[in-house]
């Protein structure tokens, strides 16, 4: 079943999650992967790192997810620092085990670096070499409601996203985004520009202050003022900020909903027992299909 064909159907809900470093354990993610398949998700995605780090882990992941028949597998896959020929090996191994759900990507250049030193330059010839060589995989894409903070303008990046779609994408999964005004403008300006693929909306939860404020600056992100409210206000109280955040996070599902999106995708930073309690007050999926969910909260 490919993901486009669930959403033809109804709202997908899905995670994102992201491998352990090299040096760190696998047993926490298994663990949390244990928690979230509770949720009956249509898909988890797995970050890859842009250069190819971790990329082994990766694979892990997603055979780990593909063996369990829980949720399709989506793998992360950039570009930067990756030659055909290996771009190649890479996406023959995914389909051995059969990983046939991509989500291509530039990547963030490594510091220092200012062009990706591969055979792309930029995603749409990644997911248009995809489409030519591996038509087995159903390509997502990624789309920045508030512009890609290195796009000259949102007109700029707006047509960028549609040559993406020209190459091949079947939907976009959207960069974190707290402001829903911009959202929607984002949403009316690339239907206009011809821009149909259906839209899985990330959100990230909100939990604590320093990865907030890093996260929604470096990708050039707006902090509304509701949010800004909860930085100010519990600036050296980590505890409350998280119950605060998390509020919020289920108000910012609830506006998403409401705009009539194709998915919700939980950007988790492998946090189950933090997702948890955000889903289950949110209401979207029930109580007792979570194994562990009752100690949790
Ligand atoms: P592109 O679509 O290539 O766009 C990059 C920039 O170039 C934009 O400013 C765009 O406007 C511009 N551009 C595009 N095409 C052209 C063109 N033909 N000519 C001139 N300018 C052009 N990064 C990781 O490293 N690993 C991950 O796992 C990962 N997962 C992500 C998941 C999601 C849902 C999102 C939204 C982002 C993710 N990223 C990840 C971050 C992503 O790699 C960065 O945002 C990266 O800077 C851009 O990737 P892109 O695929 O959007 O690039």
């Amino acid at each position: 079943m490919k993901i486009t064909d669930i959403m033809k159907k109804r709202m997908t809900f899905s995670f994102e999650v992201f491998p352990p470093k090299d040096h760190q354990p696998m047993e926490p993610l298994l663990d949390t992967l244990e928690h979230l398949y509770g949720f009956d998700p249509d898909f988890i995605s797995c970050t890859y790192g842009a250069g190819g780090t971790n990329v082994g882990r990766n694979m892990e992941i997603m055979k780990t997810i593909k063996e369990s028949g829980k949720a399709i597998p989506v793998t992360h896959y950039t570009c930067i620092g990756n030659k055909k020929e290996n771009i190649r090996k890479d996406l023959e191994k995914y389909l051995e085990i059969g990983v046939n759900h991509i989500l291509a990507l530039r990547g963030d250049f490594p510091k220092g670096w200012e062009e990706t030193r591969g055979d792309f330059d930029y995603a749409n010839e990644l997911v248009e070499f995809i489409k030519e060589n591996f038509p087995e995989f159903c390509i997502s894409i990624a789309g920045n409601p508030e512009k890609h903070i290195q796009a000259n303008s949102f007109e700029k990046d707006i047509t960028h996203l549609r040559a993406k779609q020209d190459a091949g994408g079947e939907y976009i999964v959207t960069q974190l985004c707290f402001n829903m005004d911009n959202y929607k403008r984002w949403v009316e300006k690339i239907r206009k520009a011809g821009v149909t693929l259906p839209i899985v909306v990330g959100v990230m939860p909100v939990l604590s202050r320093d990865p907030i404020i890093r996260m929604t600056l470096t990708n050039g992100c707006s902090i509304p003022r509701e949010l800004a409210e909860i930085i100010g206000r519990y600036w050296d109280n980590p505890e409350d900020f998280k119950k605060a955040g998390k509020e919020y996070t289920v108000k910012l599902i609830y506006d998403y909903i409401n705009t009539g999106i194709d998915g919700l995708h939980i950007y988790t930073l492998n946090k189950w027992e933090d997702v948890t309690d955000i889903i289950v007050a949110a209401g979207i999926r029930k109580l007792k299909e979570v194994p562990g969910l009752e100690e949790a909260l």
